[in-house]
């Protein structure tokens, strides 16, 4: 038995066996076949296999995303048999004698460039379309998992760190729960494992060896310790814990349907943060109020280029009609620092996460933006919709992307098409900037959400994705909370909801303080509603206001 150490982010036990996530290996092999014939056969074989996961992937994408979202992959099937590039990898097998990985990638390249030579748009698009097919294929070929999950049984995923995009794409129900060496509590893989309600340890560094690979595994996310080959004793007392804390959570149904008031009748929203339409599932299982915060680049990370208009319409569409009736406050994209995506081809920054990214990319391209603003606003004739922008530092900002709300909103006017009058515009409070000029930000906007993983960030100058920083990036930090009492200060002057959206809304240690500085709303991980609404429950704000906020504001603080 083996206890490796790390931190946990999402807590939980689990069980099972331990499984390296693998990535595409970029090294391609390239050598003369013997038997031509035998190689042609491999070839068609995986080509067998690309298509059946194609379609397998497209019946995954139907239901979480509609039928937009699966014609994507159906359109990679039938490239997949085309019969001019079948006809050119059949020329460099059997005529050329060359492996078959090595005729893929050449025919692939051939006919992307072909695509990309054309005029049309949508040609030109299908560039892209052919690389990733010939990326599958040759994967296949070569026994390298695109990044996937190649066990039958669901596992304890362990890798460095995983970034947005590819934890994206993992086949979620073979996950038991995540291990990483590396990684930040506010990182986008810590951020998926709550939402997922999965046992989640980061920062384990090089304890964690390829060698364990297989071994049974018991990972605990709440004190973050991992045991490789449990003894009988360990695996005996974990479990009984794991079925202390399913216990606990069955108890916590009984708040299903409870109001989320205070003892002396104070009350908040209790919504949830979602990176996909399917995570609407958990939300109304754990009886959330409604969506704060959908990230919507995660729609972005899951294509191989920019998502149509329809394509994000159905994904919007889904989740407020999904959600019946509720709010749905949905981000415009994140993009930029962590969530890096090949076809925007940003410039590569020496400081990321102060670049090009967010509503700075919004409206610096302002077609990428349109469509995606075009597409929110199709969507809101079927719930109630909210749209709040991200990374603000200045009114102007705010300005424009409001502009170009509007002008969507003629657009569709004028084309007949239906859409909500009621949607309200917000923002995120991220930076130190948006919050110290809140009074001037509240006039433009219907409310405000407060993105502490950012706001800690940038405030502490303390970048969120290293770990190594551990006891500096403290979102306890009295700057940071003199910062949301300000803003929920300003937001209320003018008459404006304010919510907060970033991890600290969980965090159950400072609910007293934000029902105290009397935010309206805390957006969280679907999983930590119940237990949030229990701390509300248990709350009496009048006996604890003044004595927390005297403590905040005072000279005397610890800093
Ligand atoms: C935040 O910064 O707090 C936030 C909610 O946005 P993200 O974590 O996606 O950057
Ligand atoms: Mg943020």
């Amino acid at each position: 038995m083996i206890t490796i150490q790390g931190k946990g982010v999402s807590a939980g036990v689990a069980i099972g066996p331990l499984y390296f996530y693998r990535r595409a290996r970029n090294t391609l092999r390239r050598y003369e076949v013997e038997d031509r014939e035998a190689e042609w056969n491999r070839f068609k074989d995986a080509q067998a296999k690309a298509v059946e996961q194609l379609g397998e992937l497209a019946e995954k994408a139907r239901i979480e995303a509609g039928d937009e979202a699966a014609m994507l992959f159906e359109t990679h099937q039938m490239m997949c048999e085309d019969m001019d590039y079948e006809e050119a990898i059949e020329g460099f097998i059997k005529e050329s004698g060359l492996n078959a990985e090595a005729a893929v990638t050449d025919a692939g390249l051939i006919q992307a460039e072909a695509f990309a030579a054309m005029d049309d748009d949508y040609f030109k698009a299908r560039a892209a379309d052919v690389k990733d097919i010939s990326g599958r294929i040759v994967g296949i070929l070569s026994g390298v998992v695109q990044g996937g999950i190649d066990s039958p049984v669901p596992v304890i995923l362990a890798s460095d760190d995983l970034a947005p995009s590819e934890t994206v794409q993992l086949d979620k129900s073979k996950i038991l729960g995540f291990v990483t060496s590396g990684g930040s509590g506010s990182s986008h893989t810590a951020i998926l494992a709550r939402t997922m309600g999965i046992p989640a340890i980061i920062g384990v560094g090089e304890q964690l060896k390829e060698e364990y690979e297989g071994r049974t595994v018991i990972a605990d996310g709440g004190t973050g310790s991992v045991i490789v080959n449990p003894d009988e004793a360990t695996t005996a007392k974990l479990m009984a814990k794991r079925a202390e804390l399913l216990k606990r959570q069955e108890l916590l149904k009984q708040l299903k349907g409870q109001p989320n008031v205070t003892k002396d009748g104070q009350s908040i929203r209790i919504y949830c943060n979602i990176g996909n339409p399917e995570d609407v599932i958990p939300v109304l299982e754990n009886d959330g109020g409604g969506i704060g915060l959908f990230r919507s680049e995660f729609l972005y990370l899951n294509c191989d280029d920019f998502p149509t208009e329809e394509y994000q319409f159905e994904a919007y569409k889904k989740v407020l009609s999904d959600m019946g009736g509720k709010e749905v406050v949905i981000r415009t994209m994140d993009i930029g620092a962590d969530k890096m995506i090949g076809y925007f081809n940003l410039p590569k920054e020496e400081n990321p996460a102060l670049g090009n990214r967010a509503l700075r990319i919004c409206l610096n391209r302002p077609e990428v933006f349109h469509t995606q603003l075009r597409a929110l606003f199709r969507a809101s004739a079927y719930g109630r919709l909210s749209i709040m922008f991200p990374m603000v530092t200045s009114v102007w900002e705010v300005q424009e992307a409001k502009k170009a709300c509007e002008q969507v909103k003629r657009e569709l006017t004028e084309e007949g098409i239906p859409f909500s009058d009621e949607v309200d515009l917000g923002i995120m409070i991220e930076t130190p900037a948006a919050a110290v000029i809140s009074d001037r930000l509240a006039k433009e906007v219907d409310f405000f959400s407060i993105g502490t993983n950012d706001l800690t960030q940038y405030t502490l100058a303390c970048d969120r994705q290293n770990n190594d920083l551990g006891r500096f990036f403290n979102a306890h930090h009295p700057a940071v909370l003199r910062l949301i009492k300000l803003v929920a200060e300003n937001a209320h002057k003018n008459g404006i909801w304010c919510g907060i959206c970033g991890e600290l809304g969980a965090d159950l240690e400072l609910t007293e303080t934000f029902l105290s500085m009397g935010l309206d709303e805390l957006s969280v991980s679907p999983r930590s509603v119940l237990p949030l609404r229990q701390k509300v429950r248990e709350t009496e704000v009048a006996a604890c206001r003044e004595r927390l906020m005297g403590e905040l504001m005072s000279d005397q603080i610890s800093l």
